[in-house]
């Protein structure tokens, strides 16, 4: 497909660095034309392509006057959008003033307008064939439900492109993160310049992958959650977070498959880094119901490596063709590499992460021992999930003497007979104190945001435990750790087995060294 990028529109600072013609929009939202006109500074001060006035958000509209202020003070491109209530918008009056309103604002010098599928023939009876060169027509369906089957989408952009639209839009909403790949089938074949959307968190793909498959334009906002559509990211988040101008067919495709998975910083980590050395790579978060479904769905060597979180590791041990030992022995994944003949290839580098910051944390500034400081010692883990079987096997590996306490006390019984330890249930775990100078490592989520005031035991059984560990890492400093240090022990934080994981899962993902200080510099400042 060939994208065009209106000779019309204004040129954009820093052009030159970008690799793609995909444009982003920010959609304006605002009571009044004055409030209107303040986004749209903020909008080219964030480095948008053009903007999205919808005109439905304002409380009062003289339509000659206020469009033309718009569109002459604008410092961007403008597209107007005058959105019905039937159609998802905030527009309840009548239909002829509302299509009056976007035949004025092609007149006045828009340089696009956006009218839906189901109004189109009455616009075009409205325009007698006066269609104004300059301004773009955009004819928009959008589906608040689901995403169609790729046959019924194909038949909508060819309606919608019969219609008379110089640009195809849809939007519809992802019931499953595998619905945006017929999406990007429809965009990718695409004959018009179309802007396809999938709407939701599970949509998000679709809005950062753009200009590998060739879409006309993605929506980003100004502020986060203040959006036109549910799913949109931030403009500062496409073009500094994801490397939005960098994207194009040959970008290769990574990402964390977990759910929830919005808080994970692991696209931060990835695409700074990316960028550091000019790798043609882009991160994203990947909320997954069915991980073995999302593999069948996405399996072209484009979709090329994959991190592994909540509550996919063990399931995805039956999604790969070989699996690295140590990952076999703990029954665990969290990492995933696309081999070159497309099969999948599955690692564990949560054990490695983990059990080096524990080791770390032990030793501090004393000089360090012949053989891990872990021998002998008696190790508790609260969990036997994915990230509780990485860190028991890692402590059994290094000599400790391993416990497991598990909310269900089955999960911690099965994995205590694999590692060769002692099992406990969690209520169990307060009173548990055989010794001190223990060591004690949360592989929960208990604590974790929102539910920061959660934590997995009582403080004060933490008096018998010298060293405290959470895999939790957001927030940083847990109920659990902050305890933990009141009651005087030593605490290794999430943050740190999270760096320690990411070194390997780099490496394997793009054949580089993993730039290790840009990753402590990156993680220092959250
Ligand atoms: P997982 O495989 O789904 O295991 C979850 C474990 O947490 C299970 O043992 C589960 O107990 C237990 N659990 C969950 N909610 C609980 C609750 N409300 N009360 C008591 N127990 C509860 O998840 P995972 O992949 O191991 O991840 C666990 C945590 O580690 C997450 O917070 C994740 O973000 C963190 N993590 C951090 C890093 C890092 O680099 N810092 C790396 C990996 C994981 P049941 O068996 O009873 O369900």
């Amino acid at each position: 497909m060939e994208l065009v990028v209106d000779s019309g529109v204004k040129k954009m600072e820093g052009e030159a660095m970008r690799k793609n013609q995909t444009l982003i929009c920010a959609p304006i939202m605002a009571d009044s034309v004055d409030q209107m006109l303040i986004l749209m500074q903020k909008a080219k001060t964030s480095g948008a392509d053009l903007v999205e006035v919808r005109v439905d958000s304002l409380k009062s509209f003289n339509p000659r006057l206020d469009i033309d202020t718009l569109i002459k003070q604008c410092p961007l491109p403008t597209l107007f959008t005058y959105r019905p209530t039937w159609e998802g918008g905030q527009y309840a009056g009548d239909e002829m003033s509302r299509l009056d309103a976007l035949r004025l604002a092609m007149e006045l010098g828009a340089d696009y307008i956006d009218v839906e599928l189901k109004a189109i023939d009455e616009f075009n009876n409205a325009l007698h064939g006066n269609k104004s060169a300059k301004c773009k027509l955009i004819v928009s369906s959008h589906n608040y439900e689901s995403t169609p089957s790729a046959e019924d989408l194909g038949n909508l952009v060819a309606r919608i492109q019969a219609s008379g639209a110089d640009i195809v839009k849809f939007a519809t909403t992802a019931q499953d993160i595998t619905d945006v790949a017929r999406v990007f089938q429809i965009t990718v074949h695409s004959q018009v310049p179309i802007i396809a959307m999938v709407m939701g968190e599970k949509g998000l793909m679709s809005r950062i992958l753009c200009p590998k498959f060739g879409g006309y334009l993605t929506f980003g906002t100004l502020e986060m959650g203040k959006v036109s559509a549910p799913g949109q990211p931030t403009v500062e988040d496409l073009l500094n977070l994801y490397n939005f101008r960098q994207l194009g067919p040959d970008t290769k495709i990574f990402g964390i498959i977990g759910k929830p998975v919005s808080h994970s910083k692991s696209p931060l980590l990835y695409n700074e880094s990316f960028r550091s050395v000019g790798f043609n790579g882009v991160f994203m978060h990947l909320l997954v119901d069915d991980i073995a479904n999302f593999f069948r769905t996405y399996s072209s060597l484009d979709f090329a490596g994959f991190s592994c979180t909540i509550p996919h590791k063990e399931a995805a041990l039956d999604c790969c063709a070989e699996i690295d030992p140590t990952a076999k022995a703990i029954g665990a994944v969290n990492c995933i590499i696309r081999r070159p003949d497309g099969k999948l290839f599955g690692c564990n580098t949560d054990y490695i992460g983990a059990i080096s910051a524990i080791e770390e944390g032990l030793q501090g500034s004393q000089p360090s021992i012949s053989g891990s400081p872990l021998a002998g010692k008696l190790f508790v883990v609260i969990g036997a999930g994915g990230a509780g079987k990485a860190i028991a096997y890692g402590a059994k590996e290094k000599g400790a003497r391993v416990v497991i306490a598990n909310r269900t006390y089955e999960r911690a019984r099965e994995l205590a007979i694999v590692v060769g330890a002692k099992a406990l249930s969690l209520d169990e775990l307060s009173n548990f104190h055989p010794e001190n100078d223990m060591i004690l490592a949360n592989t929960t989520s208990i604590g974790m945001q929102p539910k920061v005031d959660d934590t997995p035991i009582s403080k004060e059984a933490l008096k018998h435990y010298s060293l405290v560990f959470d895999a939790v890492y957001t927030p940083k400093i847990t109920r659990l750790l902050r305890e933990a240090q009141e009651s005087g022990a030593k605490i290794v934080t999430g943050v740190e087995m999270f760096i320690g994981q990411a070194y390997e899962q780099y490496e394997r993902f793009t054949g580089l060294p993993a730039p290790k200080e840009l990753f402590k510099n990156i993680m220092s400042t959250y």
